[in-house]
């Protein structure tokens, strides 16, 4: 296991600030149209790594390509994680995130799996907040809008062979978000049951979040769109019938006595907006059961109606209503299925407590501009 005892409690980041940054028109432009994933702020966080100099040279820097040598170890070898987090600016123009401390320690799990370093949660909080510093003017204020945060780790190191890399550097990009669905309303989803592929198996990378199980989800992607679906919901690897997830999002099924059931496994990417969802749902008194459930519970209980919701979480879309499995064989709902109630208020209250229109009694917002 890579440690660093020797590693500092703050860092002071070296501070060079890009002297073609955008305009504040040319800003104002993108925000006023971000889309997702296709805009990024004029600077980035960089902090290296050794296996002798442990964490070092914190840089905040212009954004731009990194150079990186032919031989680096993630070029051949996929040693690489990140995480994905948003920045929501509040009425009085503030700038928060949610649940930091989540996505630092999901981070130093990742890195585990990995054979990655572990970012302490300090340096990891620091770097968000020197990116507001830099880039704070690119979080928009429209509703549903957010600027995303992309930290990133890999291994740098030119060697080809297999081991750790000695070498690893941490970024943190970021990147103007839009409503996530065109027009600030809420569509449900189809979702394509993936029978070939498997995203994650038994012993696996399932549970990090880690550039390679997109990779290899992304065929079935592929044959989600062919077949006229938004998105692949996986199953087990190893007996093909208990629930796991989507690509990039979990699944929670919600019963008619107001259960919410949520696949446990040790192959998914386990949410921080689920985990959210799931105690914002206790609050309310609702039971939560995190436990093995098959493809056919939710068949035959949309049939018998004892499922009448089900939704798919994660950052970037937040909460998203299933209207619709389709797989080769059956198809579970129906594709002009509304969304859930409880599904639409859960939502609601997240995002509430996220743009400050809610108290938060949780405690899960973290100020990074101040
Ligand atoms: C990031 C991710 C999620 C959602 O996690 P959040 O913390 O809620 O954003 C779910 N599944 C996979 C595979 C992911 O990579």
């Amino acid at each position: 296991m890579i440690k660093n005892l020797l590693a500092p409690t703050t860092l002071q980041f070296l501070r060079s600030m890009n002297p073609e940054a955008k305009s504040e028109m040319e800003r104002m432009e993108i925000l006023a149209d971000p889309g997702f994933g296709k805009h990024f702020t004029d600077h980035m966080v960089d902090i290296c790594w050794s296996a002798r100099g442990s964490w070092h040279r914190p840089r905040v820097q212009p954004y731009g390509p990194i150079s990186l040598d032919p031989a680096a170890a993630v070029l051949h070898y996929g040693q690489e994680i990140f995480e994905g987090m948003k920045a929501y600016r509040h009425e009085d123009g503030s700038i928060w995130t949610f649940r930091p401390e989540k996505n630092a320690e999901r981070m130093q799990r990742s890195a585990r799996r990995m054979a990655l370093p572990e970012l302490p949660t300090e340096y990891f909080i620091d770097s968000l907040k020197e990116i507001i510093k830099a880039d704070g003017a690119w979080v928009p204020s429209e509703p549903d809008t957010s600027l995303y945060i992309r930290p990133f780790m890999f291994a740098k190191e030119s060697f080809l062979g297999v081991r750790p890399a000695e070498k690893v550097n941490y970024y943190v990009i970021a990147s103007p978000a839009g409503p996530y669905f065109a027009g600030g309303g809420v569509v449900p989803i189809s979702i394509w049951l993936s029978t070939t592929y498997s995203r994650a198996g038994k012993g696996g990378t399932g549970a990090a979040k880690t550039g390679g199980n997109y990779a290899s989800s992304l065929v079935a992607q592929a044959e989600a769109y062919d077949n006229g679906c938004d998105q692949v919901l996986f199953l087990d690897s190893e007996e093909n019938k208990y629930l796991e997830e989507l690509g990039g999002m979990n699944i929670v099924l919600v019963y008619k006595d107001g259960t919410l059931v949520t696949p446990h496994s040790d192959s998914i990417l386990e949410g921080i907006t689920r985990d959210s969802i799931l105690e914002l749902a206790e609050d309310r008194g609702l039971k939560v059961e995190r436990r093995r459930v098959t493809i056919d519970e939710w068949r035959e209980g949309v049939a018998s109606g004892d499922i009448v919701e089900a939704f798919a979480c994660g950052t970037a879309a937040v909460v998203t209503p299933i209207a619709l499995v389709k797989s080769a064989d059956f198809e579970i709902g129906s594709a002009d299925a509304p969304a859930g109630p409880l599904t639409l208020s859960l939502r609601e209250e997240l995002t509430d407590i996220q743009y400050g229109r809610r108290e938060d009694v949780h405690g899960w917002m973290t100020r990074l501009d101040a």
